[in-house]
């Protein structure tokens, strides 16, 4: 399985001179199976260069998981070539509660006033699918799916294919100032010993004080989650748009000094636009 990342960046777009290391795109990632099936996760503004790069390929058939409609991870649908192709199928994976407005929330968001082109206009063929299970497939891999701690319905992945398991998990508050979701103990097992295990990372331990319920994480928290879940290698993830390529270095700095401090394992890196990793 090859996971190539398209947009890191957590809220909003945060291009400019000081983000370029990592990017300033928000949320998208690209998944490609054995069999070259492509399943896309999110569609922040990471997504509209994804789809120029799939123009190119030709491809007919395409799979987006949406984890959540917040604007950081829809907001670059209307900008997705593809979608205004007559030769592409994309079916859009959903899970209830937010499934029974997917349509409605990608489509508001290209109401006139907003965008030029109305959500029924596009050429393509969309299907929405609706995942009651936490367990389903496509193709040959395996999706497994837990309920995240984060304002509305958002859900991460884990993908299963031969043996190699990838965890996409953002969008999370793991220590929540109400009752979470889940507890810990679920996070830790639903990651348990992925090859490659990415997390919401946003925030410093200092950030994290004055933000207590919106939904995202600490890099130490995190980095402490991907420790206890014995996973092979966490990249940090949804970074702040506030912090500087200099910013995520030392952030990253940071993790690596509790990984040693615990005698871990564990490989540890901040994602970056455009990077691409085989597991
Ligand atoms: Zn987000
Ligand atoms: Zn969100």
């Amino acid at each position: 399985m090859k996971i190539k990342f398209w947009g890191t960046r957590g809220s909003i777009p945060a291009p400019g001179p000081d983000t370029v290391k990592y990017g300033g795109n928000t949320t998208c990632v690209e998944v490609r199976l054995k069999d070259n099936t492509l399943l896309i996760i999110d569609a922040g503004t990471g997504i509209r260069k994804l789809g120029l790069s799939l123009i190119k390929e030709n491809i007919t058939q395409i799979n987006l998981f949406l984890t959540h409609s917040h604007w950081d991870h829809i907001q670059g649908f209307p900008f997705f070539a593809p979608a205004h192709f007559p030769s592409v199928e994309i079916d859009i994976f959903g899970r209830p509660p937010a499934y029974s407005k997917l349509k409605e929330l990608l489509a508001d968001q290209m109401e006139y006033r907003y965008f030029p082109v109305n959500f029924d206009d596009l050429k393509s063929k969309i299907n929405f699918i609706e995942i009651y299970k936490n367990k389903f497939t496509i193709n040959n891999a395996t999706m497994h799916i837990i309920e995240t701690n984060h304002p509305g319905a958002t859900h991460a992945l884990r993908i299963e294919e031969d043996g190699a398991n990838f965890i996409f998990l953002t969008d999370n508050e793991i220590h929540p100032p109400t009752l979470p979701k889940n507890p810990y103990k679920d996070f830790v097992n639903f990651s348990f010993k992925a090859d490659l295990f990415v997390h919401d990372a946003q925030y410093t331990p200092e950030e994290m004080s004055n933000k207590k319920g919106w939904g995202h994480s600490s890099y130490d928290q995190a980095t402490q989650l991907a420790i206890d879940a014995r996973v092979k290698s966490f990249a940090l993830f949804h970074h702040e748009p506030e912090h500087t390529d200099k910013d995520i270095d030392a952030i990253l700095m940071k993790c690596k000094r509790i990984i040693k401090k615990q005698k871990s394992s564990l490989k540890c890196f901040a994602a970056k636009e455009g990077s691409e990793i085989e597991i």
